[in-house]
């Protein structure tokens, strides 16, 4: 096997530092990983910067290999066994992974206080307009994993009912040392003896099986507040699954809105939108014309000529804001309505009524046949 030169793999000169060839090792290392390099000479690249970092991190195999030209010392790269090649499907999981190594080539392995954490819920609710509008209180029924109140979550049958797990003496975490590419390397890890418990059960929990966990059906009141709009999701922190462990944090419950459509009232934001129809002989004359809000019926005052599609803003008679104070309005666009069936008597009417009317008086037609031309 020809000698490698493991220094100019890593682009640092022979005196480098534990430090410098880190340093290096680490940007080629992210360069070339396989995960995040999909060119075909990545992987082979990777395999060579691990193969170097691995002797030249190591004081004893870097000492060899200045030496000798071999990590292995003065009997050489014996058995063929010299580099196992890089796995991806082992020792390396990910991109994740690798940090989680640097982190413990620092000699400062994480501190591994992970707490349990207990899965969000998803659910769905409908509620009418106003409901959206106003704000409501609504019960909802959720199914989900709460701690056994027989054993506290334990999952033992009584508090003798355990022992502590011999494997991390009752610390739920164990330090791994592992031969990799790297030498030898230690990991932190949850103990696989007793899931991290720290406790081995001897006898179960009737109530919860050993899982420390029942399935129940819970009654929520959930507040669901004014200015809520379609589509919008409600966040309720701790309502979602619990964890076995008293120290777990509970998952949310994630409420997703479907607000009914208002028959009438279009909502677009905070502010509320409407067609209202009236005769045309009332935007004619003038008169009241009803409309509807969010509380129900009310009149405006419609003045005498008032064209069609003229528009109304109601301040502050739409939605409230969902946060922070104020009002969306209510638009309301009036529109005439033609008759759809007149008697001839009603015809003669209105022939006098346009005889009676000069043409002066309708301005925008006149403009328009201007513009049209002959
Ligand atoms: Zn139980
Ligand atoms: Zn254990």
């Amino acid at each position: 096997m020809a000698n490698k030169d493991y220094y100019a793999t890593l682009g640092v000169n022979k005196s480098a530092s534990d430090d410098e060839i880190k340093s290096a090792y680490r940007q080629l290392a992210k360069k070339y990983h396989p995960d995040l390099n999909k060119t075909p000479e990545a992987a082979e690249k990777f395999k060579e910067i691990n193969e170097a970092y691995s002797v030249l991190s190591d004081k004893q195999k870097r000492a060899n290999y200045d030496q000798f030209g071999s990590a292995d010392g003065p009997q050489g790269f014996g058995g063929g066994q010299g580099f196992s090649g890089f796995d991806s499907s082992e020792g390396f999981g990910g991109f994740e992974d690798i940090f989680n190594i640097f982190s413990n080539f620092g000699g400062r392995a994480r501190s591994q206080q992970v707490r349990e954490e207990g899965e969000d819920i998803n659910i769905n609710l409908v509620i009418s307009f106003a409901e959206a509008a106003f704000g409501c209180e609504k019960e909802v029924t959720v199914t989900r994993k709460e701690r056994c109140d027989s054993c506290h979550g334990t999952g033992a049958k009584t508090d003798s009912d355990y022992v502590t797990c011999s494997e991390c003496n009752g610390t739920g975490r164990v330090t791994y040392t592992q031969q990799t590419l790297f030498g030898m390397t230690r990991t932190v890890g949850t103990c696989r003896n007793c899931g991290g418990k720290g406790k081995i059960v001897k006898n179960k929990c009737p109530d919860c099986r050993g899982t420390g966990l029942k399935t129940v059906t819970a009654k929520i009141k959930v507040k669901i507040p004014a200015g809520i709009d379609n589509e919008q999701t409600l966040r309720i922190e701790g309502q979602g699954n619990q964890t076995a462990s008293p120290n777990g944090i509970p998952g949310d419950l994630r409420i997703s809105i479907t607000v009914q459509p208002h028959s009438l009232l279009v909502r677009k934001g905070f502010d509320l939108y409407v067609d209202v129809y009236a005769p045309i002989t009332t935007l004619m004359l003038g008169g009241k014309v009803e409309i509807p809000t969010l509380k129900g019926k009310q009149t405006i005052d419609v003045a005498p000529l008032t064209q069609s599609n003229t528009k109304y803003t109601l301040k502050g008679k739409g939605i409230k804001y969902l946060k922070g104070f104020g009002t969306g309005d209510l638009i309301v666009t009036l529109k005439g309505e033609m008759p759809k069936d007149i008697d001839k008597n009603t015809i003669k009417l209105i022939k006098d009524l346009q005889n009676s009317i000069s043409e002066k008086a309708y301005p925008k037609t006149n403009n328009f046949k201007k513009k049209l031309g002959d």
